[in-house]
Order: C-alpha cells, then sequence, then structure tokens
C-alpha cells in the first residue's frame, strides 16, 4: 500500500497499526521548522574610535619587539619597490640625458 499524498511504501507494520504516513510527517515538520527561522538580517559594520587603552609595560615592550621584528619583511618590501622605481624612472631620465647629449 501507497501513501495518496507522497507515495511512500507503508511497511506491514504501519499499514496494521493504522498510523499516519511518516514521509507526510516529516516533511510537514521540514516545512514548519523552515517558516520559523527568521530572516537573516543584514547588520552593518559599525565604526569604533578609539580614544585611550590601557597597557602594562611589559606588555608594550613585547608589543614593541614584535613590531620591530615585524617591520624587516616589510623594510624589505619597500626596498624591492624603490629599486624597481629606481630601474624605471633612473634609466629613463639618463636615456633623456643621453639624448640630450650631456
Ligand atoms: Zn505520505
Amino acid at each position: 500500500m501507497k501513501c495518496k499524498e507522497c507515495s511512500y511504501e507503508f511497511s506491514m507494520r504501519e499499514i496494521q497499526d493504522g498510523s499516519p504516513c511518516p514521509e507526510c510527517a516529516r516533511r510537514a515538520q521540514a516545512a514548519a521548522v523552515q517558516a520559523s527561522r527568521p530572516t537573516p538580517v543584514y547588520v552593518k559594520p559599525q565604526e569604533v574610535v578609539v580614544v585611550d587603552f590601557k597597557m602594562s609595560f611589559n606588555s608594550m615592550v613585547w608589543f614593541m619587539v614584535k613590531a620591530a621584528f615585524a617591520s624587516i619583511p616589510a623594510l624589505i618590501i619597500i626596498a624591492i619597490v624603490l629599486a624597481v622605481l629606481n630601474l624605471l624612472f633612473g634609466g629613463a631620465l639618463l636615456g633623456l640625458a643621453g639624448l640630450l647629449g650631456r
């Protein structure tokens, strides 16, 4: 025997018990859960103004040491960028000077 709504095949035990279709009950519950779920609301990111902060001396020392070490790769990157700019513009200026014959 099959359910008229969803063509779920009843087991012999379910037919004997006269129980309602479990597949239809599952679908109804899923629909109810979906309906009760609140629609997501977009929350704008908030701007924060930092007026002051407290930091212990030791934490500050370690923070500064970390910042000093972190600046090493940053300086390497800046050196590479400056070297490339120097190659481009320095070469162009030398070429111009050569064209002018000076
Ligand atoms: Zn059913």
